[in-house]
């Protein structure tokens, strides 16, 4: 208990799996929360300090899947491992065997496949904040990449939403700050480094940064966190990372948490792979790919011929059907070579790392001899001859493919990982251990005869070795007369049915045998260890070559989606247009296919100059909704690099993203949905650029009519009039269409409904011009309202839209439609107010006259009310 005590101190936020022999065992509260969450038993042993010690444990063999249970929950788990056998500790006398924690698995440190997802990076963010801006640094030591970038302290949501990080370390005094709110399950409070700057060129074995480009204060801060973080959870050793590479989010298109929910980039609202983005157009057969691409799609580009050259890549690759064929059956099954080469640097590897790197160099070699064969092709896009480059390189694969065997053990310690061949030395240890095994056989025989029984078996046991088996009756002969050297039987042990026995000839070959094997076994750890080391002196062109595959991967699923149906490269330029024809949305189209319903109808989109912006009105279902987020996606897949679902479009590229779609609301932060949404609006009006899109449903609609007409009419003037910004909006106040003849800009646009023997038919189509009706009750029919209920309701819609009738609500002043005018009897006199109004000639106004004339009629407008005194 005192070694688990002092593992516990200098760990203490995470669980400490305590080495027992066969087993991990947890004490006191961890044992609480581990035997929860991993739903084992509870029990108790011993004391401490008069109370029972609670603990639970897990069996060694099957620790990994246990971890993986335990940090998908958000835990962290510091390895305590026996560091002898209880026999050393015997020879040195110490009363117990020396324990000590190896590791502290974590979230954002893991790299064992059992813990990681295939698909997805799995990004560890430091934070160092500096005043009023913060450094940040992500790597990701599954597969080395590492990057830094100094930001202000207002857009860290937005990179904790392109990040989505598995762990983040922040200094305690960063911990509170509502920004990191959403990650704080995800959060390990780390000190800042001291001398940062010199801790972590020595980390690189450099003697400055500059060689990698140039980092602020903070991002070198925050990188030398990240590092230290990682070399405390690995006990010291710090695995493979490449330099780290500033960011300073150049180049990039800029997109805020909310943006990024509201358009479902990398994951569904309702979580289902297929219902985002990533899932709708991910083509790629490797999970390195796959990767790359949800890179790319969380974070596009904002640069012109950066985009330009990946179009390029996935154009040439459309064209070239028959190298994408071969590419995309190279890369199929393709290994992870990232992973595979960081489990190596750790030492942490499995034979099929080892495999991994062989077989991905090869793979590698066969897509560069095939970009190579210029067979009838236009010359290779500049990717493309760069990924060429990269992926033509074998190193250590032939010494790899000699030294490998055929089939490999799941583990080192099985034995089998060389082939025959390779090693002389080797080959000599198994050659004596397959005669000993041969002579073995022979001696069964021998002994069989020897001992006059014919069943006698010779077989192996964990404990003793060797021993020659007989049946019980058998063995009691054998005791009772035993044969003579060198067949003298040596009694070893008797069971229910059967006794053991060896003989000095059995003992002798027992013991060659066994040392063969050991040294057979050293012998290959020592080659494992050489070729490991073979790969990680090709560290850098091996990890090269990884990404030239995974890039090879997205460019060639891209053309693969693209040459499927009808999607187009887009124009891509610097001037501020929007104009795409017959565009879909990827999401929605796949998901009408899968569900074999009607087909997607492709709808146009012109936010060029002269109309900028979009007014959409339509009832609910008609599409609004779709159509908006349709618009921002394909702006994500252009920019991105991929082709987009539309027959041909023009896009100026956009610097920032705005998308608030779909109700958000925030009930555990305690903001309302209205909260929310204003806030949200308050983000765009003040970021959005004249370079930026922004698609927003129904502002103003978690408030009542008035304040939600108001602010929407506010914010769609503030839009056209200052930010000069490309938008759609949608909106449910029909009212707004009025400001058309006001704001150039304006373009009014309508989701197109028939109505067809009274129900309403969406069809699903933009047209010009603006919505007649809400259509509110035909969607409640729809949605299973109780016919009484609707019924009521059109009443209700036939009384208010008569008392409103007649009074234009927006025809110059505020409008009165929706609020029922007040009841007033047919013969009742008019207001004063208006009687006095009536009664004035403006013609016959002097000035003065005038003013006093408004005067008195404001005087009684106060004392009398609009409509009387009745009223
Ligand atoms: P709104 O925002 O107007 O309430 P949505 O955009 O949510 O409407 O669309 C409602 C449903 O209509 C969607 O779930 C989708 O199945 C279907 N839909 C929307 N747009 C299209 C389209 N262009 N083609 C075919 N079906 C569509």
């Amino acid at each position: 208990m005192a070694q688990w005590f002092v593992a516990k101190a200098a760990h203490p936020d995470a669980l400490v799996f305590f080495r027992m022999g066969d087993f991990f065992e947890m004490f006191f509260s961890d044992a609480e929360a581990a035997s929860e969450a991993l739903d084992i038993a509870l029990t108790y042993r011993g004391e401490h300090r008069g109370q029972p010690i609670a603990m639970c444990g897990v069996p060694a063999h099957a620790v990994d899947s246990y971890l993986a249970r335990l940090i998908r929950r958000g835990f962290r788990v510091a390895i305590c491992d026996q560091m002898e056998t209880p026999e050393e500790a015997k020879r040195r006398k110490a009363p117990t065997i020396r324990r000590e924690v190896v590791r502290v698995v974590t979230p954002g440190t893991v790299t064992e496949e059992a813990l990681l997802d295939a698909s997805r990076p799995a990004w560890l963010l430091a934070l160092a904040p500096d005043g009023a801006r913060i450094g940040a640094a992500w790597l990701d030591v599954s597969t080395g990449a590492f990057q830094t970038e100094a930001l202000p302290l207002a857009a860290l949501p937005a990179l904790l939403a392109r990040l989505d990080p598995a762990e983040v370390v922040a200094p305690e005094a960063l911990a509170g700050d509502p920004a990191l709110a959403p990650v704080l399950g995800l959060l390990a409070v780390a000190a800042p480094s001291s001398d940062p700057g010199a801790r972590l060129a020595d980390a690189y074995g450099v003697a400055t940064l500059e060689g990698f480009g140039v980092f602020s204060g903070p991002e070198i801060a925050a990188a030398t966190m990240a590092v230290d973080y990682v070399r405390a959870t690995q006990a010291g050793v710090l695995p493979r990372l490449s330099p780290p590479a500033p960011q300073g989010g150049r180049g990039l298109l800029q997109m805020d948490a909310a943006t990024r929910r509201s358009l479902e980039i990398l994951k569904g609202e309702r979580g289902g792979a297929k219902d985002c983005l990533l899932g709708a157009v991910d083509r790629t057969v490797t999970a390195a790919g796959a990767r790359e691409l949800a890179a790319r799609l969380s974070a596009p580009l904002a640069d012109a011929e950066a985009i330009a050259a990946r179009h390029d890549a996935v154009g040439f690759l459309i064209d070239a059907a028959a190298l994408r064929g071969a590419m995309r059956a190279a890369l199929k099954g393709a290994p992870d070579m990232a992973r595979a080469l960081a489990r190596l640097s750790l030492d942490r590897f499995a034979p099929r790392d080892l495999a991994a790197i062989r077989d991905g160099l090869a793979r590698a070699g066969a897509i560069a001899a095939a970009l190579a064969d210029p067979a009838g092709m236009p010359p290779l896009p500049s990717l493309l001859r760069e990924a060429a480059s990269a992926l033509e390189w074998q190193g250590p694969q032939p010494e790899l493919a000699r030294a490998l065997a055929e089939t490999l053990p799941a583990r080192l310690e099985d034995g089998g990982l060389v082939a025959p061949g390779y090693d002389g030395e080797l080959d000599a240890l198994r050659r004596l251990r397959d005669d000993a095994r041969g002579a073995i056989a022979a001696l069964q025989m021998e002994l069989a005869q020897a001992w006059g029984v014919a069943s006698l078996k010779i077989k192996h046991h964990q404990q003793f070795g060797y021993l020659a088996e007989l049946p019980l009756a058998a063995g009691e002969t054998l005791l009772r007369k035993p044969p003579a050297a060198p067949h003298a039987p040596i009694h070893r042990q008797t069971m229910a049915n059967a006794m053991r026995f060896t003989c000095t000839a059995l003992a002798e070959l027992d013991r060659k045998l066994s040392e063969a094997g050991d040294r057979a076994r050293q012998r290959e750890r020592r080659i494992a260890q050489h070729l490991r080391k073979l790969c990680l002196d090709a560290a850098g062109p091996v990890a090269a070559s990884a990404q030239a595959l995974a890039e090879c991967d997205v460019h060639a699923g891209a053309a693969e989606i693209a040459a499927a149906g009808a999607w187009c490269r887009p124009e891509l330029g610097a001037r501020a247009e929007f104009a795409v024809t017959a565009a879909r949305h990827p999401v929605v189209e796949a998901a009408l296919a899968r569900a074999r319903g009607p087909a997607f109808v492709p709808n146009d989109c012109d936010l060029s100059a002269g109309r900028r912006l979009c007014l959409l009105t339509g009832p609910n279902m008609a599409g609004k909704s779709t159509y908006l987020r349709q618009n921002a996606l394909l702006v994500i897949l252009a920019q991105a690099g991929l082709f987009i679902p539309a027959e041909h479009a023009v896009l100026g590229i956009v610097d920032r993203l705005f998308s608030r779609v779909g109700a958000s609301d925030d009930l555990a932060g305690g903001r309302s949905t209205f909260m929310v949404e204003m806030a949200e609006t308050a983000a765009i009006l003040n970021q959005a650029t004249d370079r930026s899109l922004v698609v927003l449903d129904e502002v103003g609609r978690g408030t009542a009519t008035w304040d939600g007409l108001a602010i929407a009419w506010a914010v769609l003037e503030a839009l056209h009039d200052r930010i000069r910004c490309r938008a759609i909006f949608a909106t449910h106040f029909h009212e707004l269409t009025a400001l058309a003849g006001k704001l150039p800009e304006l373009a009014p646009a309508t989701m197109q409904v028939r109505e067809w023997r009274g129900s309403v038919v969406f069809q699903h189509s933009v047209a010009p011009g603006a919505a007649e009706k809400s259509w509110g009750l035909h969607v409640a029919r729809l949605a299973g309202v109780p016919r009484g209920v609707v019924t009521r309701a059109e009443a209700v819609l036939k009384a208010l839209e008569e008392r409103a009738r007649g009074l234009d609500p927006l025809s110059d002043e505020l409008p009165l439609f929706a609020r029922p005018a007040p009841v007033r009897q047919p013969d009742a006199a008019p207001p004063p107010v208006l009687e006095a109004l009536a009664a004035i000639d403006p013609d016959a106004l002097s000035p003065r006259e005038a003013q006093e004339a408004l005067y008195r009629l404001k005087t009684l407008l106060q004392r009398e009310g609009p409509l009387g005194p009745a009223a």
